[in-house]
C-alpha cells in the first residue's frame, strides 16, 4: 500500500487529463507491457495488473473524483459502490443493503431522501507540502487543485443543449420501484434510471452525460503557524457543487511536512542533537545552538555527559490557534576525535598519567563492582 504508485504517475498523465488522454494513455502503455506480446514477464505482467487498476479508477469520472480526494485511503473502497457515502445516483453494492431495509419497512424514507433530497457536493482532497520552518512559523500558500463543478455546457444537466432529461419510464420519475406481495413490500432503485428518475437521451457533448467537468482552480492558504503533519484544514464550501440544489462540498487540505535536517518535531517542543567536543564536554563551554530563529548562546556546565538534555524556553513551535510557545530540547553528544596529532597525543597521555581515578565516577563504581564479584 505504501508504494503504491500514484494512477497518474502509472498512466503517464497530468491530473488535469481529459478521459481522451486517459484512455490514450491506457493504450499506449498497455502495449509496453500486455501480457499475449511479454509471455513469462513477470514484471510486465505485475505492470499490467498496475496499469489495469489505474485506468479502471481514472476512467470512471466517481472513482477518480473519490480518489482525488481520498487517494489509496478511501473509506469507501472495496464496499463495490463507488459512490458518495451519502448514497448516490450509483447505489451500486448499498443497493442490496438498502433492498433488505426496505423489506422491514425501516429505511423507505431515508433512500427516499438520499435519492432526490439536496445534497452536499462531494469533498476535494489536497496534500499541500510544507517546510518544517513554513509548519512552525505559518505561511501564505498558492494552492491549485482540480474538483469536479457542473459542467458549462449543459448547465449540470448532462443533456445535449436544447434538449432535457426526460423522466424515466420505469418507474415514473421515483428512482424506486416498489412490490407489494401480501404484507411485505419491497422499493428497489430503478434499473432504467439507477435511481435518478431522470434518463438522459442525447447526451451533453461536452461532458459526456455526466453534468460534470474537471476544472483546475488556486486559492490563496493562509497556513496558520503550528500547523503539524496530517493536520487537515477544510475550506468550506470549497469542494465540490452539490447535488439536486444541496450546498457544495468541502476543500480539506491535508499538511505534509517534509523532515528538517537538524531539528525533530514533538508536539510543540523541537529537538536537537548538539554535537560537541569532549574537552567542551569536560571543561564546560558557551556553545551556539541553532533554533527557528537563528543562533542562541548557552553555557553548558563542567563535566557535561553525553546525552544529557537541555532546554532552551520559548524556542520551540507556537501552539496551533493559540500563543504558547513549546522549548526546543537539545541533547549534548560528546564526540571523542579521531585523529590525533602527535602532540595532541602527548597531552592526552600527561593529561592520563595525572589522572586521580576521581573523573571518572562510572568507572570507579564499575571498577568497584567488578572487584566485588571476583572476591
Ligand atoms: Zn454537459
Ligand atoms: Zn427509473
Amino acid at each position: 500500500m505504501a508504494n503504491k504508485r500514484d494512477y497518474y504517475e502509472v498512466l503517464g498523465i497530468d491530473k488535469n487529463a481529459t478521459d481522451a488522454d486517459i484512455k490514450r494513455a491506457f493504450r499506449r502503455k498497455a502495449k509496453e507491457c500486455h501480457p499475449d506480446l511479454h509471455p513469462n514477464d513477470k514484471e510486465a505482467e505485475a505492470r499490467f495488473k498496475e496499469l489495469n487498476e489505474a485506468n479502471e479508477v481514472l476512467s470512471d469520472p466517481d472513482k477518480r473524483a473519490r480518489y482525488d480526494q481520498f487517494g489509496f485511503e478511501d473509506p469507501m473502497a472495496g464496499m463495490g459502490g463507488g459512490g458518495n457515502p451519502f448514497g448516490g445516483m450509483d447505489f451500486g453494492g448499498m443497493g442490496d443493503l438498502g433492498d433488505i431495509f426496505n423489506m422491514f419497512g425501516m429505511g423507505g424514507m431515508g433512500s427516499q431522501q438520499r435519492r432526490n433530497a439536496p445534497r452536499q457536493g462531494n469533498d476535494v482532497r489536497y496534500d499541500l507540502r510544507l517546510s518544517f520552518e513554513e509548519a512552525a512559523k505559518g505561511c501564505t500558500k498558492s494552492v491549485e487543485f482540480y474538483r469536479n463543478e457542473h459542467c458549462t455546457t449543459c448547465k449540470g444537466s448532462g443533456a445535449k443543449p436544447g434538449t432535457q432529461p426526460q423522466t424515466c419510464t420505469m418507474c415514473k420519475g421515483a428512482g424506486q420501484i416498489r412490490q407489494s406481495g401480501g404484507w411485505i413490500s419491497t422499493v428497489r432503485t430503478c434499473p432504467g434510471c439507477g435511481g435518478a428518475g431522470k434518463v438522459i437521451k442525447d447526451k451533453c457533448p461536452g461532458c459526456g452525460g455526466t453534468g460534470r467537468t474537471r476544472v483546475k482552480r488556486t486559492l490563496d492558504l493562509k497556513v496558520p503557524a503550528g500547523v503539524d503533519d496530517s493536520i487537515i484544514l477544510t475550506k468550506r464550501g470549497e469542494g465540490e457543487p452539490g447535488i439536486n440544489g444541496g450546498p457544495a462540498g468541502d476543500l480539506n487540505i491535508r499538511i505534509v511536512v517534509r523532515s528538517h535536517k537538524l531539528f525533530r518535531r514533538e508536539g510543540t517542543n523541537i529537538r536537537l542533537d548538539m554535537p560537541v567536543s569532549f574537552t567542551q564536554a569536560a571543561l564546560g563551554a558557551e556553545i551556539e545552538v541553532p533554533t527557528l530563529d537563528g543562533k542562541v548562546k548557552y553555557q553548558i556546565p563542567e563535566g557535561t555527559q553525553t546525552d544529557t538534555e537541555f532546554r532552551i524556553r520559548g524556542q520551540g513551535i507556537q501552539q496551533l490557534g493559540g500563543s504558547q510557545k513549546g522549548d526546543l530540547i537539545f541533547r549534548v553528544r560528546v564526540e571523542i576525535p579521531k585523529r590525533l596529532t602527535d602532540k595532541q597525543r602527548e597531552l592526552l597521555r600527561q593529561f592520563d598519567e595525572n589522572s586521580t581515578g576521581k573523573e571518572y565516577e562510572q568507572k570507579k563504581s564499575f571498577l568497584d563492582k567488578v572487584k566485588d564479584l571476583f572476591n
